[in-house]
């Protein structure tokens, strides 16, 4: 079945009904009330497919009896151990159901001396990937819940998370290639947005990626999404939040939303033309909230098309509802795939490019403000306390209008400049 099959055709007024249905409550609401993740009951329009929470069930065992086929484990074969999750390991192994070829698949285990919660709590990611059918989403293959351990049977993904996928090839890929696995990334989370699931940990840690480079979203836990994330920090409000990649309005008050979501992807199209660098490298999350706050926003990798920075830049925007929606970020990477040339731009061209320009080494905030031809503002620069290299990395076009650099070109200007400092160390362009 197509995505498009399972969208609304007819609008439902506010309210309409609530209906009981399988242990679950659905209770009618406004289709065009934003889609949010965590609200129990989501309007089951005709001939559309739509997310329903495990929470919403009365018995968490019949959301999985709902949503995930019980496999025999005597059809399992345990083969290696490839990882380790929250829960307990992670393994391959290979599956053979009946009448059916044998399959290589990924298995995770409860460890022994679970509580209640925790069965719960595993068995979530199983309930909430199983409603979802789609070739960029990690598929459920099914579980086992008779005998013990408690197990969980997925595809297998070859290379593996994207993060280390994507650093062992450092470079290794062609820019149709990388931008081939982001159209895809865009894809599931299109799909998962449409039935009104709001991720909340996308990552390319979180992405897996099977031998034909094909990436698939995972890792849909309930507990686990956050908790379990190693870059989930804790915030002043007490939510648990991986920093680099969630906009400010999910930091400032938890507005987790498709929104938030095409925020996160924005990070994720930073980490795979990157090869897997970390998203504002070694910063500390409060420098990051802060230089986010101000309008600083992620620089170009090293050899990115222009087009794709663009692309980045608007799923940064502050306001979310000027973020792009995940099926147009699909289309434009599709205009993209299907018109290479308009990737040839590289987004740092002049100073990765031009072997005419000049370039010179600086060593302090006054040298490089000289070097770029911007010395007037050498005091302005120091009163305001940036006094070394590496404090002027996250200065934004609102602070330089602060300092007295209020013409448009000479903040272009500085901020370009800035932008290279960030990627070629203290080499600039003069
Ligand atoms: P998780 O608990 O889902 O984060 O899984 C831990 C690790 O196991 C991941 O980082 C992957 O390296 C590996 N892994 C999980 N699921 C799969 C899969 N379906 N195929 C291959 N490797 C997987």
């Amino acid at each position: 079945m197509r995505v498009e099959d399972r969208v609304p055709q007819a609008p439902v007024k506010a309210n309409q009904i609530e209906e009981r249905h399988c242990g679950y409550i659905k209770a009618k609401q406004d289709p065009d009330e934003e889609k949010m993740q965590f609200q129990h009951g989501r309007v089951k329009l005709p001939g559309s497919r739509t997310y329903i929470h495990p929470h919403t069930y009365e018995d968490p065992n019949q959301a999985i009896r709902d949503f995930a086929k019980e496999i025999d484990a005597s059809s399992i074969r345990i083969e290696r151990v490839i990882g380790a999750g929250e829960f307990g390991e992670v393994c391959s192994g290979r599956l053979r159901l009946q009448g059916k070829r044998e399959i290589y698949v990924a298995i995770k285990s409860l460890k022994a001396g679970y509580s209640d919660k925790q069965r719960r709590d595993f068995l979530s990611e199983a309930s909430i990937m199983g409603q979802f059918d789609h070739p960029n989403i990690i598929r459920l293959e099914g579980v086992v819940t008779r005998c013990k351990p408690v197990m969980i049977i997925t595809e297998f993904m070859e290379n593996g998370s994207l993060d280390t996928f994507l650093k062992k090839h450092d470079g290794q890929f062609t820019v149709i290639q990388l931008v081939g696995m982001l159209r895809g990334i865009a894809s599931g989370m299109k799909y998962l947005s449409d039935m009104g699931y709001v991720h909340r940990d996308l990552a390319a840690r979180n992405i897996l990626v099977n031998s034909n480079l094909v990436c698939k979203v995972s890792d849909f836990g309930l507990s686990r999404v956050l908790e379990d994330d190693p870059e989930a920090a804790y915030t002043t409000r007490g939510g648990k939040i991986p920093i680099r990649w969630t906009s400010p309005e999910a930091i400032a008050y938890r507005k987790f939303t498709s929104a938030s979501d095409v925020w996160s992807y924005g990070i994720v199209m930073w980490e795979v033309v990157s090869y897997g660098e970390r998203p504002y490298w070694e910063m500390s999350n409060q420098d990051v909230i802060k230089a986010i706050d101000e309008g600083y926003r992620l620089p170009a990798p090293m050899d990115c098309p222009v087009v794709l920075h663009q692309l980045m830049l608007s799923c940064w925007e502050k306001s979310r509802s000027d973020r792009p929606k995940f099926d147009i970020i699909v289309t434009t990477l599709d205009k993209l795939i299907r018109n290479p040339a308009s990737l040839r731009e590289l987004a740092n061209s002049s100073v990765w490019q031009d072997p005419t320009t000049p370039e010179v080494s600086v060593t302090t905030v006054e040298e490089w403000l000289e070097a770029i031809k911007m010395g007037q503002y050498k005091e302005s620069f120091s009163s305001a306390g940036y006094v070394t290299l590496d404090s002027v990395l996250y200065i934004s076009a609102s602070e330089l209008g602060k300092m007295g650099v209020t013409l448009a070109g000479h903040q272009k200007k500085i901020l370009s400049s800035v932008q290279s400092l960030s990627t070629q160390g203290t080499q600039v362009q003069v």
